[in-house]
């Protein structure tokens, strides 16, 4: 048995990672080359993240990310514009073998160790499927590369383009919200200036009229270039300008405009940032789809239920990652009800994490 997936983000090499330990074939590929990072720096993993990676990682690599995680602080707060808290949810120590931990761990390192020992086809854009008679499925990259494999799997992210030909239905719309964000140096000089709650676990600065800036340190546990991640979110209309017409500089310069009128620290924070780490997205979520009839094409992660970022998302395309896994290595049936029974039950969850994460927003 052989399978394909599409993606090197986070759900990609885990699911690579698992079947591959079990002795399965299976090949990665990715339209970007090595080390591209749009996606944000630190990265928060639910448990349920955690408990994917323990299921699917080597020991030797899973312990390798403990490792070159960060440090975790006590909890989550919510500040006001002048850096008061106004609402905090600290963490409870609990049995963490059994529900998973949290973590924050670099997302390029974090890349690097699920990576490791897998070969990647980079530079290879998914173009095209054909569902072949012997129930098979071709798949075509833009490199000009063809295989015929037993399962293709989908976990190309928000714009997936597996998605947009097995699900031409599926909607992923705009929720009206951009965002800049970007990383500043830990020095001493920001240490003083970030709002404690961000030297102590997370913490999101929000305004009364949309805008909200999340705030975090990651602080490496075996040492590394510490950083502070920021990211300045708002309706759209609240942008003086159309963010994507940007350079980094120019976003940059207007994320530290946008704070302006708060705490003096969050402009300074954002004006000591390297201007070169600067991205901006806009933020969209999935809508709801019904079980489809399945074929050996699926999808795992954003691809099918990106959602609001909200400090989850990642833990959920871990968990398809892991389940996917289990379901096609425990089999006593056929591969297509393997594929089945992943879909029913990542359908149910995925979703009704969307729906909570758009909550957090409404
Ligand atoms: C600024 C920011 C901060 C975030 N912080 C957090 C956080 O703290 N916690 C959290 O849980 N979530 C967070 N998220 C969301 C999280 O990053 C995503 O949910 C997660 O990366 C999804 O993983 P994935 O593997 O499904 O897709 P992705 O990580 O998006 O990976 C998709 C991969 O597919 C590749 N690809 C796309 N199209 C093709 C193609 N045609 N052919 C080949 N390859 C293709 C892409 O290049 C990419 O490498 C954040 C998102 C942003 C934007």
């Amino acid at each position: 048995m052989n399978v394909v997936v599409v993606g090197a983000g986070l759900a990609g090499p885990l699911l690579a990672q698992g079947l591959s330990r079990a002795g399965i074939d299976v090949a990665l590929y990715e339209r970007e080359a090595a080390n591209q990072s749009s996606q944000g720096y630190r990265l928060h993993i639910a448990p349920e993240g955690d408990l994917g990676l323990r299921a699917c990682l080597p020991s030797t690599l899973y312990d390798r990310l403990l490792a070159t995680s960060g440090k975790r602080g006590s909890g989550w707060r919510l500040l006001d514009p002048h850096l008061q808290v106004v609402r905090e949810m600290l963490v409870t120590p609990v049995d963490e073998e059994e529900t998973g931990r949290h973590l924050t761990v670099d997302r390029l390192t974090l890349r690097q160790i699920l990576l490791t020992g897998i070969d990647v086809h980079q530079g290879a854009s998914f173009q095209r499927y054909e569902l072949l008679d012997d129930g098979r499925v071709r798949v075509f990259f833009a490199n000009g590369v063809v295989v015929d494999v037993d399962l293709l799997v989908a976990a190309d992210g928000t714009h997936s383009r597996v998605r947009t030909q097995l699900l031409p239905h599926a909607e992923v719309v705009e929720t009206g919200q951009s965002e800049i964000f970007g990383k500043t140096p830990l020095t001493d000089t920001v240490r003083e200036l970030a709002p404690a709650a961000a030297l102590d676990g997370f913490c999101t600065v929000v305004g009364t009229d949309g805008r909200f800036m999340p705030l975090a340190a990651q602080e490496f546990l075996s040492g590394g270039e510490d950083y502070l991640m920021w990211v300045l979110g708002a309706p759209t209309r609240l942008f003086p300008v159309d963010l994507s017409t940007l350079d980094k500089a120019g976003l940059w310069k207007v994320a530290a405009e946008l704070v302006a009128d708060w705490h003096p620290s969050l402009a300074a924070l954002v004006g000591l940032a390297a201007p070169e780490t600067v991205h901006t997205t806009t933020v969209r979520t999935a809508k709801t789809v019904p079980h489809w009839e399945t074929v050996p094409v699926t999808l795992m992660g954003d691809a099918i239920h990106t959602m609001v970022p909200q400090g989850t998302s990642a833990a959920v395309a871990l968990r398809d990652a892991a389940l996917l896994c289990r379901r096609i290595t425990e089999r006593t049936g056929s591969l297509l009800d393997a594929v089945r029974a992943y879909e029913t039950e990542m359908l149910e969850y995925g979703f009704a994490e969307v729906e909570r994460s758009l909550r957090s927003i409404s």
